[in-house]
């Protein structure tokens, strides 16, 4: 197998196995620009290494063969005592992990090539500068022992920074650079005793062995617990493993006509265009990144040196062009030449990459498909966020991690329990914590906003809020939590329980007070009060552009789940066609549950009767307000499925209350008879217990009065010029029995209800019983649709409740890797995908024209709806705020 390339030899599409940096550095290679040369070691070794524990057989004989034609190509060989050749060693993994993995530089000096290098660097004739040189050798030694040292022997760095500071102490100076050659000298001994003492051995002198060990390190590296954490944060696979390239050394820091920097080819944040980059004279990549001295705007390199500055704009042009994208580089100027360090497609904003997309259409270097392609749906969600309105009046008090994205504001409640009190008096709260754990996931539903002052962007707080969608800063240290006493202190002022705090879950800030809100511009558009045409603004315009071409690609249709007027109205302005999911259940909260619950508890069939009536003409006018709302499109409404004990009173509860009164001598017979009633009901597991389909069919008259309600709303539509085109939904069918039964009954009431009326009502089935995937084809016979209901299917698919894993124990298994993320959240596709796989083919053959929908809430999620997508169902459904989302995805898949 071959395991090393040269950079002549790979292409920006070898990403995988050359890494991000290997293949795009092979791709500048080929483009003719100036790369150092250099070979990239593949993941594929990388992944056999940390398989196995050791190189893979045949990689040192790769490397000896690249190493050797290196040294040719150079004219030098690594660590050759008269002229060194001398290499850097980088991670490279296929998708950018910043800072997270290894990188040595300098490898090949050591006791003897620093002598050859020192007088290389001098030069000769008229420039030469032996001070300078030795001092640039010796200073290149030293930060090769002490990175080889820290990263590929774990010597702790403290030891080599306290080292530096005592040479700096001694020279009674703070900056490096007034450290002279003698004093690096020094600090190269100093350094080396520091390297014996950790490691138990002298520093190898042999450039080889070095090569090897730092080559091992970047392997070693992909598993250090920053990249994990990285990894898990970024959802990026953990079995990729990195490359790692090999480089010949160019320096930045032989004097003043040489420096380092880096620079976008276009405004990262807004989109604009421009030159954007800084530059740092006589520096290495390193002391850029660690801000030792300050850089100067990029611009000022056309004064310092205009050959290299005209020569990297014009490079910069020709990595646009080509990659038809904003590209980020990083450059070194090695006495007036310039090298390419690295280039890739830049990371940006939301708000930039839409921008981006539509001016890269205008210059004609893309097209809309591959516009389309260039944002997603995440990055569109991150757009439609409200947005605080932020005047002079307010400044942040604090600043903690923006963990999970939006604006919220609240009374500050201070544990789990007064969260949930407070949030039931319909307050909204702000839970501050100094980290949450799994007892806090009650409080983190019914708060706004998540505050703690401890914990980085994975900790249960930020994991479990971002899996919820709600707001949270994470953090935030400056803030002094005292729970016991209900109140923090941040920057000398002390906030108590219920005085009101805002937070940005997308900035981090934190501000006293309440800081006003307002829907963000893109979500404006999507109201329709902002119109594209119109604006100057240049992120409504590409978002506009975009979504209308999505929408002319897509396939999937979108839907919305929604159980009032209101919400089916702002769906239907998002771009929804159609509701895929009315709740039933929803409507009958409130004042209307002690209908269902006499109904649920009813003994007699005139209990039971008397309920259904009064049920029957508040669900009628429910249907007709949606009806209007969707003039014309098709409405799912799907018959009840209440888990009991979300209608029933809670039995302890209820028996408390019973003995409380009979104890003082109250008349407790109907209390009583209550009691006996939910305790007959009493369910040790409601959700696999009696609901869905399996009520309907114990309770009689229920489902009918809802079919009944229905089509009797379709027709009151019809005759006021309204198009109702009702879908009724059976839920939590396993066997197709069940759907006939109902069937059945629903046919003679519609028929009934319609009689010569121009109304048609389908009848179909959720799919979100394991068991109904699986008889898919049986059911078919019987259902004129399909509904997938995912959440259920997710919840019985794996055997965990949807009501108490998130916060129970899913931050472990996303810790360990089981998850890249809550599968509640994003479709499992090799197991639940799997069922609704299946469930689609054999539904289809079954019955060609079946119609195919999903409706759990994986209906707007990125992932899952190009999975929809690629299984061929014909539309998604979700909640009214992700319907541009879906929108946009659906198209991204299709193109
Ligand atoms: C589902 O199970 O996916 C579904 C849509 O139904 P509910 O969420 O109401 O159980
Ligand atoms: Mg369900």
């Amino acid at each position: 197998r071959k395991y090393v390339y040269d950079f002549a030899e790979g292409n920006k599409d070898l990403k995988d196995l050359l890494g991000g940096k290997g293949a795009n550095l092979a791709e500048m290679t080929n483009l003719g620009l100036p790369v150092p040369p250099g070979f990239t070691i593949t993941t594929e070794a990388c992944q056999a290494y940390l398989a196995s524990g050791r190189e893979p057989d045949g990689l040192a004989d790769q490397v000896a063969a690249r190493l050797a034609a290196l040294e040719g190509a150079m004219g030098k060989r690594l660590g050759d005592p008269d002229d060194p050749l001398l290499v850097s060693v980088r991670s490279g993994a296929k998708f950018s992990m910043p800072g997270m993995m290894e990188t040595v530089l300098n490898v090949g000096l050591n006791d003897r090539s620093v002598v050859g290098l020192a007088r290389q660097a001098t030069g000769s004739g008229d420039q030469a500068d032996p001070v300078g040189g030795e001092r640039f050798a010796w200073d290149s030694y030293r930060r090769l022992i002490q990175m080889f040292g820290k990263t590929v022997c774990e010597v702790p760095g403290e030891e080599f920074e306290h080292a530096l500071d005592e040479a700096k102490h001694a020279r009674g100076t703070r900056d490096d650079l007034d450290l002279g050659a003698d004093d690096l000298h020094g600090l190269v001994e100093a350094y080396k005793k520091i390297f014996r003492k950790h490691t138990g051995r002298d520093f190898p002198q042999d450039p080889r062995e070095q090569l090897d060990l730092a080559v091992r390190a970047v392997f070693d590296s992909w598993n250090a617990e920053r990249a994990v954490l990285y990894r898990r944060q970024e959802r990026i696979p953990a079995d990729l493993g990195t490359a790692v390239n090999v480089c010949s050394m160019v320096f930045g820091n032989l004097g003043s006509d040489s420096g380092t920097g880096v620079a976008f080819t276009r405004d990262p944040a807004s989109g604009a265009q421009g030159i954007y980059g800084d530059y740092l004279a006589n520096a290495q990549g390193e002391d850029v990144v660690a801000g030792i001295r300050n850089t100067v705007p990029l611009q000022e390199l056309e004064r310092l040196d205009k050959k290299s500055y005209d020569e990297l704009l014009d490079i910069m042009a020709r990595l646009e062009r080509h990659y038809h994208d904003l590209c980020d580089i990083e450059f070194t100027i090695e006495r007036g030449k310039l090298w390419m360090l690295q280039t890739r497609v830049g990371k940006r904003t939301a708000a930039a990459a839409f921008v981006i997309a539509g001016q890269l259409v205008d210059e004609g270097l893309i097209d809309l498909d591959e516009a389309v392609h260039r944002v997603n749906g995440a990055q569109l969600a991150q757009l439609m966020f409200p947005r605080f309105q932020l005047d002079h009046e307010f400044q942040a008090v604090a600043r903690g991690i923006g963990a999970s994205p939006g604006a919220a504001v609240g009374k500050v409640v201070f544990t789990s329990a007064r969260a949930v009190e407070l949030a039931a008096e319909g307050e909204r709260v702000i839970l501050v914590r100094r980290e949450t754990n799994p007892d806090d996931l009650q409080g983190m539903i019914a708060a706004q906003g998540i505050l703690t002052s401890r914990g980085g962007k994975t900790s249960h707080a930020a994991v479990v809020a971002r899996g919820m969608g709600k707001t949270c800063v994470s953090g935030a240290d400056a803030l002094e939590v005292n729970v016991p006493a209900r109140r923090f202190t941040v920057a000398g002022q002390t906030v108590a329980e219920g005085d009101v705090v805002s937070i940005d879950g997308t900035t981090g800030n934190i501000y006293l007070g309440e800081v006003p809100v307002m829907p963000s511009e893109v979500v404006q558009y999507f109201e329709g009060t902002l119109d594209p045409e119109r604006t100057d603004d240049a992120l409504v315009r590409s978002v506009h552009r975009v979504m209308t071409h999505a929408d002319q690609r897509r396939r999937l249709a979108v839907r919305a789940n929604a159980d009032t007027g209101a919400d089916a109205a702002r769906a239907r302005r998002f771009g929804a066609q159609g509701i895929g999911l009315c709740r039933t259940e929803h409507m009958f909260l409130g004042d209307r549950r002690e209908l269902v619950e006499r109904l649920i508890l009813a003994r007699t069939d005139d209990e039971r009767e008397t309920s259904l009536a009064a049920l029957l003409p508040l669900q009628r006018a429910d249907f007709m307000e949606i009806f209007r709302e969707m003039d014309g499109l098709p409405v799912t409404v799907r018959l009840i499925d209440p888990p009991l004990h979300e209608f029933l009173p809670p039995l302890e509860q209820l028996a408390v209350n019973v003995a409380v009164a009979q104890e003082r001598g109250e008349d407790v017979a109907k209390e009583e008879a209550l009691l006996a009633a939910v305790r007959r009901m009493h369910e040790e597991n409601p959700m696999l217990g009696l609901r869905g389909v399996r009520l309907g069919l114990v309770i009689p008259g229920l489902f009918a009065m809802q079919v009944r309600a229905i089509t009797e709303a379709a027709v009151a539509c019809a005759r006021d010029g309204v198009t109702a085109r009702p879908e009724i939904m059976v839920p939590l069918v396993g066997a197709v029995q069940e759907l006939e039964t109902v069937r059945a009954e629903a046919e003679k009431i519609i028929a009934e209800v319609v009689g010569e009326g121009g109304v048609e009502v389908l009848i179909g089935t959720m799919i979100e019983v394991p068991r109904a995937a699986l008889t898919a084809g049986q059911i078919a016979e019987a259902a004129q649709f399909f509904s997938f209901g995912t959440n259920d299917l997710t919840q019985m698919g794996w055997g965990f409740s949807r009501d108490d894993v998130e916060g129970a124990f899913f931050w472990r298994y996303l810790e360990l890797g089981i998850f890249g993320i809550s599968p509640f959240e994003s479709l499992d596709r090799d197991g639940v995908g799997r069922l609704v796989r299946i469930a689609a083919e054999e539904g289809r053959a079954a019955r060609p024209d079946l119609k195919l929908g999903v409706c759990g809430e994986h209906g707007g999620d990125p992932d899952s709806v190009h999975f929809f997508h690629q299984v061929g169902l014909d539309y998604v459904s979700c909640s009214p705020f992700r319907v541009p989302i879906a929108r946009l995805e659906a198209g991204r898949a299709a193109v």
